[in-house]
């Protein structure tokens, strides 16, 4: 296993090490790298099994329980150590903290109360419905629209590329109400799953099995009391949500390099050509020596950006510089241990086969790696 000297960095505190060590622990015997061909199954089991555990007490905040706030790093750790060992282990804690973030970070007691405590025990599925065909990365094009009728928001509109759509219990979904042109008139609303005018209108199949949906919202009335934050606020609170959960990105892309390094590591070792074992060879040692460089060039960007949040300060450039960083040194750390495999690197199911698939998706959800560049500038440029 790859050293994990990076837990006595002065960015973390006791405590971190002994979660990521505890789980390390944990998910060596619990969590396998491959799983079987019916991800819905396995996702509601890794959800079950995370949360009975205790793990997914780490991505819920808002003082329920023991968590008395969002803790980044400890979300970063748990990430980048699920990460390691299995991409779906991941993304069920990522997306159980993404999909109630925005409860969190700005629910009401009775939100909280009534949500938080089943999402912590992997009781409940959550998720997050910010993104529609035509408003990816242009968020502030969003279409869904949400009408108030007496008491209750009329959502109409589409989702799309929801992950957990199919299985979750409740979605966070963004609509616009109107209060204010662009980005400034979007409200966001806890829709449960069964809710009458909610379907699931496709399951999209992609390169790294996971429940991943488009939603259709028809006349679909949902109390005003169900509402997170103020009216024409969710653009907000979808980005407090994502300035937490972005990092954590970087956080899991890294655990992917991690694992990459220790399968190559383990591979340039024992394999044997022209009388000696691949890691005898300058050129490989070469490619060694810029995995692990680019692996904790992306660590000191993830947990500085950690723990500047836990700081209380803003981190909209540090997780842009993370996340980015992080997701695209993964891909060539991803694709440098493939090509240490050979042969074997590209054969279904083997540990760098999949990381290369699972990777892929990281450089492009939360924000593509051109728009965190474009915040990184704009960031830059208003010093
Ligand atoms: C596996 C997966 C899971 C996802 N899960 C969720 C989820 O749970 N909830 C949710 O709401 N959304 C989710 N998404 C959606 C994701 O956030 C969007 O795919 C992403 O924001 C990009 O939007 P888009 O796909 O419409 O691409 P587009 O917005 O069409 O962008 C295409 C490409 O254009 C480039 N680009 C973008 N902006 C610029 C620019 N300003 N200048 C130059 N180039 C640019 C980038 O390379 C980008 O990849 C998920 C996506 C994937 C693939």
């Amino acid at each position: 296993m790859s050293d994990r000297n990076y837990l006595d960095w002065p960015f973390l505190e006791p405590r971190h090490k002994e979660l990521a060590l505890a789980l390390d622990d944990w998910a060596s015997q619990n969590v396998p790298h491959a799983h079987g061909k019916d991800v819905d199954a396995d996702c509601r089991a890794l959800v079950k099994s995370l949360g009975a555990a205790g793990w997914l007490r780490h991505a819920v905040g808002g003082g329920h329980g023991a968590a008395p706030a969002i803790d980044t790093r400890a979300i970063c750790l748990v990430r980048e150590t699920l990460a390691r060992h299995s991409g779906l282990a991941d993304f069920a804690f990522a997306m159980q903290g993404l999909g109630s973030g925005a409860i969190s970070l700005q629910g009401t007691a009775g939100q909280k109360q009534r949500y938080l405590p089943q999402v912590a025990s992997g009781e409940s599925i959550a998720a997050f419905a910010l993104s529609e065909p035509e408003a990816g990365s242009d968020v502030a094009a969003m279409q869904c629209s949400a009408h108030i009728e007496g008491d209750h928001a009329v959502l109409n509109g589409e989702k799309t590329w929801i992950s957990n759509g199919g299985i979750a219990d409740f979605y966070v979904v963004f609509a616009r109400t109107g209060e204010a042109p662009g980005a400034r008139g979007i409200s966001a609303f806890i829709v449960d799953a069964g809710t009458p005018g909610f379907e699931i209108a496709e399951r999209i199949e992609v390169i790294a099995p996971h429940p991943l949906a488009r939603l259709r919202f028809s006349d679909c009335r949902v109390p005003l009391s169900q509402r997170i934050g103020e009216a024409g606020e969710g653009f907000k609170v979808a980005m407090r949500t994502l300035d937490v959960f972005r990092t954590s990105v970087a956080a899991a892309a890294l655990g992917f390099a991690r694992r990459a390094l220790d399968e190559a590591l383990q591979r340039a070792t024992t394999r044997r050509m022209f009388n000696q074992v691949l890691a005898d060879f300058q050129l490989t040692q070469a490619k060694l020596a810029q995995m692990a460089t680019t692996i904790d060039g992306a660590a000191l960007l993830v947990y500085r950006a950690a723990w500047q949040r836990d700081q209380g300060r803003s981190v909209t450039r540090e997780a842009a510089m993370a996340k980015l960083t992080a997701t695209e040194g993964a891909q060539q750390v991803i694709d440098a241990a493939v090509q240490l495999f050979g042969g074997l690197g590209v054969v279904s199911g083997q540990p760098v086969e999949t990381l290369y698939r699972d990777i892929r998706a990281l450089r492009i959800y939360e924000g593509a790696s051109e728009v965190q560049q474009l915040i990184i500038a704009r960031e830059l440029l208003k010093d």
